[in-house]
């Protein structure tokens, strides 16, 4: 009697990112121009960044320069998180018009996209947390440390490239029909839909 051969573990194959979705849920592809547009505006500031601080190194940072960074960056930051995802996308909190202005302008600054884009893509989110259909699960190449890390970059930026656009009319439906800056008492917009 032989012994039983020995095989190699193996990750998870593959999943397909978007099986089990209904068919509704992606809307219209992204055109090549926004594809292209979103490349130079997520790279360009990176590549100006890393050309001129060898040019400024040690004498072209100013105080100003530390608080403009920081202060767009938590201005950005609060558009995200408490304009897009808290009151735009689950309806946390109520705000006066020039306020829900304010956040939207604010969010739309973290380049993730439009408001009700954004407020769709993340209701998806909560639709199939973290499995297939999530546009941005970190589990998404497997659980090996490779794919982890693929994950990762994809979860925060590798998402936004993705062609095919969450359906906004499934997922943002009262949202989509108008517009962020409608007087609250007028309208459902956008997380009591
Ligand atoms: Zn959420």
């Amino acid at each position: 009697m032989s012994a039983p051969a020995l095989t190699r573990p193996t990750a998870p194959p593959l999943a397909d990112p978007h099986a089990g979705l209904p068919a509704s849920a992606i809307g219209r592809r992204k055109s090549t121009l926004e594809i292209i547009t979103l490349y130079v505006i997520v790279l360009v500031p990176f590549l100006a960044l890393g050309a001129v601080v060898p040019a400024v190194w040690g004498w072209g940072l100013s105080w100003l320069d530390v608080g403009l960074a920081v202060g767009f960056y938590y201005l950005t930051l609060l558009g995200v998180t408490v304009g897009y995802h808290r009151h735009f996308t689950h309806g946390s909190f109520k705000a006066t018009r020039p306020l829900r202005l304010a956040l939207a302008a604010a969010g739309s600054m973290a380049i993730q996209g439009p408001v009700i884009q954004w407020v769709a893509d993340h209701r998806r989110h909560h639709a199939f947390s973290d499995r297939a259909g999530d546009p941005h699960s970190p589990w998404r190449y497997g659980t090996d440390l490779r794919s982890l890390l693929k994950g990762m970059f994809h979860a925060h930026l590798g998402w936004l490239f993705d062609r095919r656009k969450t359906n906004q009319e499934r997922y943002a439906p009262t949202c989509s029909r108008t517009a962020p800056w409608s007087p609250p008492a007028s309208c459902s917009w956008c997380g009591r839909s």
